[in-house]
């Protein structure tokens, strides 16, 4: 019988540790931590035996495959131990895949997946399409697929999940960006990009790849890689020398147009104002959402019609309240410096913004920003315990105002505020200096809005 060892026991080394049962393997699951009660409830009640707190290296090292959770890093002493004796070491979602007939739509990138992946998802299931959801957003795909009743899955995947991926082939691959993030965990930014281009490297002539063509480091790996599978490009800088190439979908004067190549043209437009999400990184967003459904041949009105009910998603720029003509915008979950640069260029160009941010930096370089913060920032209000590089890099810029309390940030920013204004949270930063954890930060920082009066 083939042994499986799942390391981790979190969200997917519980789906994983399900399957592996479901499959008649024998399966032990080891967290080098404390296991969430509702998961060892699971696992009690699948009688799957499990340790916590420790890696037991006989146990381990029996194991014929393991399956690590992408919390887990690979330079950990009993993954590297692991591979020594060649014991392979792959992800929760190569697992899944290895067990499923469903054909995948898998999203990858620096910014935006849940966003696109929801989006993407909402748009086939509005359609009538048998399609599933998984992965990062959500439930453990190798879980999702022990029913395999889903005829399409619609994944999110990281990075990390991707460097234990190897036979997985998704039908529709997409990587939106690749801009650094995670560099305290990959070697370098190049590194990072290879893992991200992992989700094509089993994917064939009769598979699509929707990417980024404005991305210099992902048409660089193209080049590099020259991959068979079908390339559809997308840009939103629309150069005219682009436009003119029919694999790439463009956009312009407030329309999209997105485009089949190969065996199958076929070109749609759509107006900017038939999607309801606001910024024109969900512009990108949806088009690469757009262009999974044109693959798989769902019909124009069902897509405008998905693209007009999908509201986004909590913690990314959602419009939390308007009191008195200012609106509150919570966009918690751009905890680097690319998402808050999307987020400033989606609103007006004046200046109007009350700009909340901070908290642990990640190695932020904000020069990417500086223009925008200058141009579009009133008043940046410095939320967290240690926000000196942010406040040294913006004191010549804007007036800043610093604060550790979350409550005091938006009472001030309202205080500061006029008319036609808007309170911004996008911080750039993780939130573990003052919050559990992003969502900590912005149902907070929704409560603080609601109470004011
Ligand atoms: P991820 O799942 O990759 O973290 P999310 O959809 O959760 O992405 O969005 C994270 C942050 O990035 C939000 O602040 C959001 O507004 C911003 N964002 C969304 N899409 C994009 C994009 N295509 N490019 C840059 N930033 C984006």
């Amino acid at each position: 019988m083939k042994k499986v060892v799942v390391l981790g026991a979190g969200e997917s080394g519980t789906g994983a540790a399900l399957l592996a049962k479901a499959k008649n393997f024998e399966v032990f699951v080891s967290d080098g931590g404390k296991i969430l009660e509702k998961y060892k409830k699971i696992l009690e009640e699948n009688e799957i035996p499990f340790e916590e707190g420790t890696h037991t290296p006989e146990i381990i090292f029996s194991a014929n495959e393991i399956i690590k959770s992408p919390g887990i890093p690979d330079n950990t002493p009993i993954v590297l131990a692991a591979l020594e004796k060649q014991i392979p070491v792959i992800s929760e979602i190569e697992f899944g895949f290895r067990h499923t007939k469903a054909k995948i739509i898998a999203i990858t990138g620096s910014n935006g997946k849940t966003t696109t992946t929801l989006l993407t998802y909402h748009i086939l299931k509005n359609a009538g399409l048998n399609v599933g959801l998984a992965g990062n957003v959500g439930e453990s795909f190798a879980q999702k697929v022990i029913e395999n009743h889903h005829e399409y899955y619609v994944l999110e995947v990281s990075s990390f999940q991707l460097d234990g991926c190897f036979l997985f082939k998704p039908y529709i691959s997409a990587i939106l960006n690749i801009t650094p993030d995670h560099l305290d965990r990959y070697e370098s930014f190049e590194a990072y990009a290879d893992a991200k281009f992992r989700i094509i490297r089993s994917q064939n002539e009769n598979d699509y790849f929707i990417y980024n063509a404005d991305s210099e480091i992902i048409e660089k790996k193209i080049l590099k890689l020259k991959p068979a599978v079908q390339q559809l490009a997308i840009t939103l800088a629309a150069k005219d020398d682009l436009k003119a190439i029919s694999k790439v979908s463009y956009y312009q004067n407030g329309k999209i147009i997105t485009r089949l190549p190969y065996n199958r043209p076929s070109q749609l437009t759509f107006q900017e104002s038939d999607i309801a999400l606001q910024g024109k990184h969900n512009i990108f967003n949806a088009m690469v959402a757009i262009l999974v459904a044109q693959i798989l041949g769902v019909d124009n009105e069902k897509i405008k019609e998905g693209l007009a009910t999908f509201q986004g998603v909590p913690h990314r720029l959602e419009q939390v309240r308007e009191v008195r003509g200012v609106k509150f915008i919570n966009d918690s979950k751009a905890t680097n410096v690319d998402s808050v640069f999307y987020a400033l260029d989606s609103f007006e160009e004046e200046k109007k913004i009350i700009w909340i941010a901070g908290g642990v930096d990640k190695g932020n370089n904000y020069e990417q920003i500086k223009d925008l913060v200058a141009g579009r920032v009133k008043h940046l209000i410095a939320l967290g315990k240690d926000n000196s590089k942010l406040c040294n890099f913006f004191e010549n810029a804007v007036d800043i105002t610093k604060t550790d309390n979350i409550e005091e940030a938006v009472k001030k920013a309202y205080k500061l505020a006029k008319k036609g204004d808007i309170v911004l949270l996008s911080p750039a930063c993780a939130s573990f200096d003052l919050f559990k954890n992003y969502e900590d930060r912005g149902e907070q920082f929704r409560k603080a809005v609601e109470s004011l009066k």
